[in-house]
C-alpha cells in the first residue's frame, strides 16, 4: 500500500454531501465503551493470528478462531464457502439492509519477525503478518459483534453480515465469494486496512491482470540439428520484445512486468518448454482489457513467427478500488469522532527505535493521533477489494496499526503489528466501521444516496464480471 500521488480523481464535492449526524451520542458513546471494554480479548485474539500467520488459503486456524469467536456471539456461520476451506460467512438478524463487514486474515512469506524493534525473525524465512491482516480480521470481527449487539438491544430491523475473507495477498478470495453470488443482496460494504496513517479519503489503486504464457516447441540438438528445432525460448523472447516495444504505446499510468518462469535446462538443447508470467496494471479495469488484449496478441504473434504454440492460463485478475465519496464522508466524520492513537512511553520508546530503520518517513512521530486530510489519490497497490467495490458500495478506512511511515510487507509493520500499538490501531478501526454500520441502519438516505453514486460512477450498462476465468480457487499456490 504505497501511497505515490499518481493523479488526482476528484469526485462529486465531499463538504456538499457531508451526512448528518442521525444517532444519539449517549447510545453511540455506549457502544464505543462496550468495544473498549473488549480490547485486551480482541489483542489476545489479533496476537494468535500474528503468531499463527498463516498463508493464503491455509489460514485454518485463524479462520476457525473468528468463526468462533462470531458463533459464541450468536452469529450464524457458513464455513468452507465458494470452494475455499477457510472461506466464511457469519450471519446476524434479518431482513434489510444488509451491511457487510469484511476480514481478511493471511500473511506474508518471509517476513517473520518477532515483536521487537530491530530485525530478528521469530523462524527464519517463514511466514509473518506483513500487511497486518491479523487486525484486519479481528477488527472487523469486533465491529460486526458490536453492531449485533446495537440491533439485538433496540430490536431493530436488518441484517449484519461478516465476510471471512482468505487470500487476499495473491489469491483473489474475494472473486471467488462473489463469483458464489455471497454478496447478492449487500447494500453496503464497510471496511479498513491497516496502515500507518488514521484516514479515510476516495482513493483508488490498479486494476491488474497476470498469467503464465507457456509456449511449445520442438526439442533438437542445438548444434547439429537446429533446422529440426522451433525454440519455445524464442517465442518467450520474441513476446517479452513486442511487449517491451508495447510501453510506448500504452496509457503512461500503465505498468507492466515479467519474469521468465521457465527457459530451458540446458543451452545444447534447444528448449521445447519455455514459460513467461506477464502481469499488467492500470487505475481502470476497463482500460486494462484492451492492454491486456495486446498483450496475447503479442503472444500469438510470437508463437506464430517461431512456430510454437501458447497456452494462456490467468493466476489473478482483480479491479481498482471504485470510491464511494458519500461513505467516505460518513466513515470519515466518524473517524473523527473516535480519533487517532495515544502512545504509551513505552510505545512510544517502541516507536523511536522503529523510526530509525525507516527510509524518509513522509509522516512526523505524533501524526498517530490524528486523522490525515482527505486526499484523492490513486496508489500503486492491488487488491481483490477491489471486485467489492464494483459489486457493492464500499468504503473503506486506514487505522495507524504501525509506527508512522512504515510500509506495508516490511518487517517493520509485522513487529508493531505484534504490540500494543497495533492493537489500539485495531479499535480505532473497529469502533469507526461500527458508528458506520450503525449509520447505515439508522438512516435509509445513506444507503440511497451511496448506491446513486455507485450507479453515475460504474455507468448506467455496467455489470460486473470478473476478470479470473479460473474455474477453482488456486488452493496451493502458497504452498
Ligand atoms: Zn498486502
Ligand atoms: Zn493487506
Amino acid at each position: 500500500m504505497r501511497t505515490v500521488v499518481l493523479a488526482l480523481m476528484l469526485g462529486s464535492g465531499l463538504s456538499a454531501q457531508a451526512p448528518s449526524v442521525q444517532t444519539g451520542t449517549q447510545a453511540m458513546d455506549q457502544v464505543l465503551r462496550a468495544l473498549d471494554a473488549k480490547r485486551d480479548a480482541y489483542a489476545g485474539v489479533a496476537n494468535q493470528i500474528w503468531s499463527f500467520a498463516e498463508l493464503g488459503y491455509q489460514e485454518e486456524k485463524s479462520s476457525a478462531l473468528l468463526q468462533s469467536e462470531l458463533r459464541a456471539a450468536g452469529f450464524t456461520v457458513k464455513s468452507g464457502v465458494a470452494d475455499i476451506p477457510t472461506a466464511f460467512v457469519a450471519t446476524w438478524g434479518s431482513g434489510k439492509p444488509v451491511i457487510g463487514i469484511v476480514g481478511e486474515f493471511d500473511a506474508l512469506p518471509g517476513l517473520s519477525q518477532k515483536a521487537l524493534p530491530h530485525r530478528e525473525a521469530v523462524l527464519d524465512g517463514g511466514p509473518g503478518h506483513g500487511c497486518g491482516h491479523h487486525l484486519f480480521g479481528t477488527a472487523s470481527t469486533a465491529a460486526a459483534i458490536a453492531v449485533k449487539q446495537w440491533l439485538e438491544s433496540g430490536r431493530r430491523a436488518g441484517t449484519i453480515r461478516f465476510y471471512g475473507t482468505p487470500a487476499e495477498e495473491g489469491g483473489s478470495g474475494k472473486v471467488y465469494m462473489l463469483r458464489a453470488g455471497l454478496f447478492d443482496d449487500v447494500d453496503a460494504v464497510v471496511s479498513w486496512h491497516p496502515g500507518d496513517r488514521n484516514d479515510v479519503s476516495p482513493v483508488s489503486n490498479l486494476a491488474n491482470v497476470s498469467a503464465r504464457f507457456r509456449f511449445r516447441g520442438i526439442s533438437a540438438h542445438a548444434a547439429a540439428a537446429p533446422d529440426k528445432a522451433r525454440s519455445a525460448l524464442d517465442a518467450v523472447e520474441a513476446m517479452n520484445h513486442m511487449v517491451n516495444l508495447m510501453r510506448e504505446h500504452v496509457p503512461q499510468e500503465t505498468r507492466i512486468h515479467y519474469v521468465i518462469t521457465q527457459g530451458g535446462k540446458a543451452a545444447n538443447v534447444v528448449p521445447d518448454l519455455a514459460e513467461v508470467v506477464m502481469l499488467a496494471r492500470h487505475p481502470d479495469m476497463r482500460t486494462l482489457d484492451g492492454i491486456w488484449e495486446r498483450i496475447i496478441n503479442a503472444g500469438k504473434g510470437a508463437a506464430l513467427g517461431t512456430g510454437t504454440t501458447m497456452e494462456m492460463e490467468v493466476i489473478s485478475a482483480v479491479y481498482n478500488v471504485l470510491p464511494n465519496d458519500y461513505l467516505v464522508s460518513l466513515q470519515r466524520k466518524n473517524l473523527q469522532r473516535v480519533g487517532g492513537v495515544t502512545y504509551s512511553a513505552e510505545e512510544r520508546a517502541f516507536a523511536e527505535s522503529i523510526r530509525k530503520t525507516l527510509t524518509e518517513p513522509m509522516l512526523p512521530l505524533g501524526s498517530e493521533s490524528q486523522v490525515q486530510p482527505v486526499r484523492a489519490e490513486i496508489t500503486y497497490a492491488s487488491t481483490d477489494m477491489g471486485d467489492v467495490s464494483w459489486r457493492v458500495p464500499t468504503v473503506q478506512l486506514s487505522a495507524a496499526t504501525w509506527v508512522p511511515g512504515t510500509s506495508a510487507h516490511s518487517w517493520q509493520a509485522v513487529a508493531a503489528g505484534g504490540t500494543s500499538i497495533g492493537a489500539k490501531g485495531m479499535m480505532v478501526a473497529a469502533k469507526t466501521m461500527t458508528l458506520t454500520a450503525i449509520d447505515l441502519f439508522t438512516d435509509p438516505s445513506h444507503i440511497k444516496k451511496a448506491r446513486e453514486e455507485f450507479d453515475r460512477r460504474r455507468g448506467a450498462n455496467f455489470t460486473y464480471q470478473s476478470r479470473l476465468d479460473r474455474a477453482k480457487p488456486a488452493l496451493d499456490y502458497r504452498k
